[in-house]
């Protein structure tokens, strides 16, 4: 009876629901779970140190609704130094997180039957938040013989009017890709020539480990086409102080915030305060972090190099390996299945991620290179990786 309560659509869903990854990993006492992009790296203790203290002295209340304008100002700021790119405070919308400002972007710009091209393999939930807001999802496949590169002339054989938006996830979760500049320019050109907006999802951005670092929203001289989602969930290490922003034009922020009104009202008071202090120490913060990440992922990329029938490419950033297992025959739900019970090893199977991961599974570098020393020596023991 209960099920007749949730919307039917919910049940629709070809991919593989998350409450059957938290079922697998109680399939034994002692999995590794790399199955969860949960980072395993300390929150920064001054930032929470300093968050407590605002806390003691009265940050408790509604913040403005565009956010607490102290940070704002440090977000600009940020852009400034960074990226040389110019914000005004009209033009960002603080966020609860980065799956927050997804949502509220897609339901500010998409009327029902619109479309939104995805890079495929993408991340799981863009696809709910683009049919939550009456909008479809259109697949662009990236060859996996290309290292998962956009062919933006095949791109474009997907456009047509009712192309609202492309998403752009660099570095991408799941392939931990970072697309060329001459990639990256030749879709913002398109979204000229057809008048479409490129939605930035730049939550991976500090964890870059390429020269090609500068975010989508810097190839523009002020937010026009792109739309930048960002969270400090991985590039801070803060997956549950739940805070992001939104940068884009200011028609398009003034709609979110009437949105993010709606949904929210005001985004956690601390979590804004954290998030202040975060951007003020950013350089020390993620230069660590990225340090640490990129030693995982080089440990773990080492170790798949040694195993048969196992192919990934060079880690360009992010902390996720996407590994090809296609020679060993075996689907990538068949291989999920595999390794946990040979291994006690708990991956993705890349077909969650969209056609193109079918024959990957996702390997979450995000805990210590002892315990990816553990998993690797149970995978090294699979018949299959002999
Ligand atoms: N976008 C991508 C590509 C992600 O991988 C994630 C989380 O894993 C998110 C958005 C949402 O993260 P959050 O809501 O924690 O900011």
């Amino acid at each position: 009876m209960k099920n007749l309560y949730i919307a039917k659509k919910h049940w629709e869903y070809e991919l593989p629901p998350l409450s059957r990854t938290d079922e697998m990993a109680k399939r034994y006492d002692d999995i590794i779970n790399l199955s969860v992009g949960d980072p395993d790296y300390p929150t920064d203790k001054i930032c929470l140190d300093l968050m407590y203290q605002d806390a003691l002295a009265g940050h408790t209340r509604y913040t403005e609704y565009y956010g607490d304008p102290e940070l704002r100002e440090e977000t600009i700021n940020m852009y400034r130094e960074d990226y040389g790119v110019t914000v005004e405070m009209d033009e960002l919308l603080i966020t609860a997180g980065g799956t927050h400002a997804l949502y509220i972007v897609m339901q500010t710009i998409l009327d029902p039957g619109d479309e939104v091209i995805v890079i495929a393999p993408y991340y799981t939930y863009y696809k709910d938040e683009v049919e939550m807001a009456g909008g479809k999802l259109v697949v662009y496949n990236a060859p996996p013989d290309k290292k998962f590169d956009v062919e933006v002339d095949e791109l474009e054989k997907l456009v047509n009017s009712r192309t609202k938006a492309i998403i752009v996830n660099s570095p991408c979760n799941p392939s931990g890709k970072v697309y060329s500049r001459e990639n990256l320019q030749g879709i913002l050109d398109l979204a000229e020539k057809y008048d479409f907006q490129v939605i930035a999802d730049d939550i991976y951005g500090a964890l870059n480990f390429t020269d090609n670092k500068m975010p989508l929203c810097s190839y523009e001289e002020r937010p026009n086409r792109v739309i930048t989602v960002y969270s400090y969930s991985k590039d801070f290490s803060a997956t549950g102080i739940r805070l992001g922003h939104i940068i884009a034009r200011s028609d398009i922020i003034d709609a979110a915030l009437n949105i993010c009104g709606g949904v929210t009202f005001t985004i956690c008071s601390l979590s804004q305060r954290f998030g202040l202090y975060a951007l003020r120490r950013r350089k020390e913060i993620q230069e660590g972090l990225r340090a640490e990440y990129q030693r995982r992922m080089l440990y773990a990329y080492e170790r798949i190099s040694r195993l048969n029938h196992v192919k990934c490419f060079y880690p360009e950033g992010t902390f996720y390996i996407f590994a090809d297992v296609r020679e060993t025959g075996i689907s990538s739900m068949d291989m999920w299945d595999k390794i946990l019970d040979e291994a006690k090893v708990l991956v993705l199977p890349g077909d969650g991620f969209g056609k193109a991961g079918e024959g990957y599974i996702r390997i979450c570098c995000t805990v210590s290179v002892e315990v990816l020393k553990e998993a690797f020596d149970r995978l090294e023991k699979m018949d299959i990786f002999k």
